[in-house]
Formats: C-alpha cells, sequence, structure tokens
C-alpha cells in the first residue's frame, strides 16, 4: 500500500536531551510516536554539519557521492567559500528530484540544501542558505500566498545584527513558527505525496544556549505541540495512509571544552602569519559576549551592524595567514584541517601523519581523508578536509583564532555524530533503540512510496536492513 510520507527534519535534535524530556512528560506527542513507532541513533557524516548530513539525507548518497563536503569548500590554497551554488557541484538527485521522475508531488520547505528553488513536480521553499530573498519559492506566486498565511513568511535565521539572548530566542521561535504554520498550510491546502520540512533554529539555539536547559525545553515544547496538529492534518488529508519520518542531521552535546586548533598549529610552526593577530579584537569579542545582555540595548541597531561586519573582517584567519610559507590551517568550527595544496605527495603525508600523529597524543580522536573518502576522486580533491577532528566529549568546541592557550572552557553547544530518527505509526516493537546511517532515509522512503529505490544509492532501506515491515 502506497503511503503518503511526512519527512520533519529537527536541525541538531539529539536523544540525549529529548529522552529525558520524553520520560518527565514534557512531549507527549513525540513520547506517542516513539512508542507507536521505531526510534533509534541516526549516524551523520563526517564531519557531522548541516551541510553536507541534509544533502545525505535528502539523497541517500555519501558526500563524496554527491561532491559537496561540508559547509565551505576550499577553492584555492587556504581561500574559501561556501558552496552556495551547490547545485552546479551536485552530482545525485535528491528525493523530490526522483519523485518529480515518478511523476509524485513533492512539499520541500527550509531543507538547508536548497539555496535557490528551482521546477519540480510540487512546491519548494529555499532554505536558511538562500541567495536570494525575492526568490524563495517555486512557483514564485507561492511566496505571496504564504506571506498572507503566516503575516510575513521568514527564512532568515541569520540575525543581521547582535542580540540580546531574550531578543534572540524570542526572534527565532517567531520565524520557526511562521515555517510550520506555512507547511501546515501547504500541508492542507496542495496535492502531495512527500512533504518534507526541516526546522533549523534548534541548532542555532543548541548552538548559543546548551547551558540552558529550560530555554531549550520551551522551545522544543513549542515544536512538540505543533507536531500533534501536523500529524491531524496529515491523518485527515491522507485518510490515514501515511508515515511520518522525524529526523535530525546530527546530535549535539556540550561545547565544555574548546581546542584552539590555530594557536595549536601555530605552536608546531605548521601555521604562520603575514602579521599579528589583533589582540584588541578578541578582547572586544571576550568583552562583547560577557556583557552582551545588559550593553546591546543600548547600542543602536545600524551601529550594531557595523561592528559587527569590522569583527569579522578583522578576525578572519584568511586575512592574517601567509599561505606560502604555511603548512596547515584550521577552517572552521568543526575540526576541519587542510594542508597546503602545493606540498609534494611525500611532505603531503608525513605532515598529515604528523598532525594526526601528535592530535592523538593529545587525546583526539583523527580521521584522515583516506579514512573518511572511499572514492578515490575524493581522496584526491583538494576542495575537501585533510584530516577531521572528531568533535566528541573530549574536544567538544573548536576555535580557530590564534591567542596563547590551547584549551579554554567553553560554553554553548556543538554537534555529535548521533542524531534521531522516529518513524510514526509503525508495529510496536520490543527490539527498538536501532541505529541506522543517515543514507539510509532515502531509500526507506523511497520504499514506502513504491518506488525502486536506485542501485547506485549508498544507503539500506530500513526494511532491508533490519528485514522487518514497517
Ligand atoms: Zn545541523
Amino acid at each position: 500500500m502506497r503511503r503518503k510520507i511526512v519527512i520533519i527534519g529537527i536541525d541538531g535534535a539529539t536523544w540525549s536531551l529529548l529522552m529525558t524530556w520524553i520520560k518527565d512528560g514534557h512531549l507527549p506527542a513525540l513520547a506517542a510516536f516513539t512508542k507507536n513507532g521505531i526510534w533509534g541513533y541516526l549516524e551523520s557524516t563526517i564531519p557531522p554539519t548541516t551541510i553536507p548530513a541534509w544533502n545525505s539525507l535528502s539523497s541517500g548518497m555519501r558526500p563524496e557521492d554527491i561532491n559537496i563536503y561540508a559547509f565551505m569548500h576550499r577553492i584555492r590554497n587556504f581561500t574559501f567559500k561556501p558552496y552556495f551554488s551547490s547545485m552546479r557541484y551536485k552530482k545525485v538527485p535528491y528525493l523530490w528530484d526522483i519523485l518529480t521522475e515518478h511523476n509524485l508531488k513533492s512539499i520541500v520547505l527550509n531543507v538547508p540544501v536548497i539555496h535557490k528553488p528551482y521546477r519540480i513536480n510540487g512546491y519548494m521553499v529555499a532554505g536558511f542558505l538562500y541567495l536570494d530573498e525575492n526568490n524563495l519559492t517555486y512557483p514564485s506566486e507561492l511566496k505571496r500566498e504564504l506571506d498572507n498565511v503566516v503575516g510575513g513568511y521568514e527564512v532568515d535565521i541569520v540575525a543581521p545584527y547582535p542580540l540580546t539572548k531574550k531578543e534572540d530566542l524570542k526572534r527565532l521561535k517567531n520565524i520557526t513558527i511562521k515555517q510550520i504554520n506555512a507547511f501546515k498550510y501547504l500541508l492542507k491546502r496542495k496535492e502531495w505525496d512527500l512533504a518534507f520540512i526541516v526546522i533549523t533554529a534548534t541548532d542555532t539555539i543548541q548552538h548559543r544556549y546548551y547551558d540552558d536547559k529550560k530555554a531549550l525545553l520551551d522551545f522544543y515544547m513549542t515544536i512538540d505541540r505543533h507536531l500533534v496538529e501536523i500529524k491531524d492534518i496529515v491523518n485527515m488529508v491522507t485518510n490515514g495512509k501515511y508515515r511520518l519520518f522525524i529526523v535530525s542531521d546530527h546530535g549535539f552535546g556540550p561545547a565544555y571544552r574548546v581546542f584552539y586548533i590555530n594557536t595549536w598549529l601555530y605552536s608546531q610552526g605548521l601555521l604562520r602569519l603575514k602579521k599579528k593577530p589583533n589582540k584588541y579584537i578578541q578582547c572586544f569579542n571576550a568583552l562583547a559576549s560577557r556583557s552582551k545582555n545588559f550593553l546591546l540595548p543600548l547600542i543602536p541597531l545600524s551601529l550594531r551592524k557595523r561592528i559587527k561586519s569590522k569583527i569579522v573582517k578583522e578576525s578572519s584567519i584568511e586575512e592574517i595567514i601567509d599561505p606560502e610559507s604555511s603548512v596547515a590551517l584550521g577552517y572552521g568550527n568543526m575540526g576541519l584541517i587542510y594542508l597546503n595544496d602545493t606540498l609534494s605527495e611525500r611532505e603531503y603525508r608525513d605532515k598529515v601523519n604528523f598532525i594526526a600523529e601528535e592530535l592523538k597524543k593529545l587525546g583526539m580522536n583523527i580521521l584522515k581523508k583516506n579514512e573518511i573518502y572511499k572514492r578515490p576522486e575524493a581522496i584526491h580533491d583538494k576542495r575537501a578536509p585533510d584530516i577531521v577532528i572528531t568533535i566528541d566529549d573530549n574536544v567538544s568546541a573548536i576555535n580557530t583564532s590564534i591567542g596563547k592557550c590551547l584549551f579554554s572552557k567553553g560554553k554553548g553547544g556543538n554537534h555529535r555524530l548521533d542524531g534521531i530518527f522516529v518513524i510514526y505509526p509503525c508495529m510496536k516493537r520490543e527490539d527498538n533503540a536501532k541505529k541506522l546511517q543517515i543514507y539510509d532515509i532515502a531509500p526507506s522512503v523511497l520504499e514506502e512510496l513504491d518506488i525502486d529505490v536506485p542501485k547506485y544509492i549508498y544507503g539500506t532501506s530500513i526494511s532491508e536492513k533490519f528485514n522487518i515491515d514497517l
């Protein structure tokens, strides 16, 4: 029997938070879904970041198959840019592309892989990495429809200027509710076979306020209330012939120990600078983060914007690195290390081994490029990271600025490898708490839609993996 499929992505959702709240009775919808469904851990990509994790979830393919490795990719030596033209890089179809080929209709809303909406059999709203505010939806008239329904649809998760915690949480909650309301409207008013929304604000909130469990719970309780309504709408419009997939792209944990990756590379003589790092900017950043809740409301918005752009420029590592004499650079906040792409093969191997061994001595879990990627093209692709430090409870955050200390106490949260999945409704089983890989969701969805899973898909459907019928 063909069912309609709803995928609800909750960016960064983790059982380590949700299970406690479910047991305490705070999340009745999730409690019911796990009780009458299959649930477990969903292992993410390496690195476990929003991009490429949602790309893998949406396609069933590995980052190396999709040709998108991280948020940013190296364009030459130590210069990076985001994968904003990802359609140019992407080599595989996403679920909604496959559905379009099979004449089935999709609703795709706020999925981070969509920078720019394009023609599909259905409806598409770009995610938080959108390129053009005036080109957010396919078909383009859909934007006005959603604006009317939710009172001005919003997609932007990055605030245009620094906000206090209270302002920030309020803003993210409002945006999320608008997105969920838009999704409910589409579920009710449009025809669809697959409907896919990603709630992205959870990732942002957990990064910033992981230590404030009350604030996080408040946000999840709001989501949970909307989950009940979504389920009721879906149940009604499909006459009960539906399956709900609740998934996250990676897990989360506290960011209590920060590793200063470039300070370490600098201390080893592997990273060299053109000029001394701007100490005042570091001091200003530290002061700003401590005092922002009472200081910020006093600063006019226009000035907040100017300060922000100045800080971003002055603290950029790309501004101060000497690319010729440097061997390696830590880039981004997830422990990615890139080696100088002019090294000879032998130098490259020696330096990779040296860095990996030394970091292991500091107790870190390290993956080298050839351990992450299996395709030879990926191992030789200079856009991909050369070393990835596993973010875990030992090194739970990465800072790329160069200063005096190698480690410091951190705050907030950071990604972990294991996200979540719940499939509802399903026959209840005692052997729950299975583990899936992020690649396994797309083939499972296709199977539920009676579409033959294409041979090239890397993941395995849940029914094949565990020899069960959902
Ligand atoms: Zn994410």
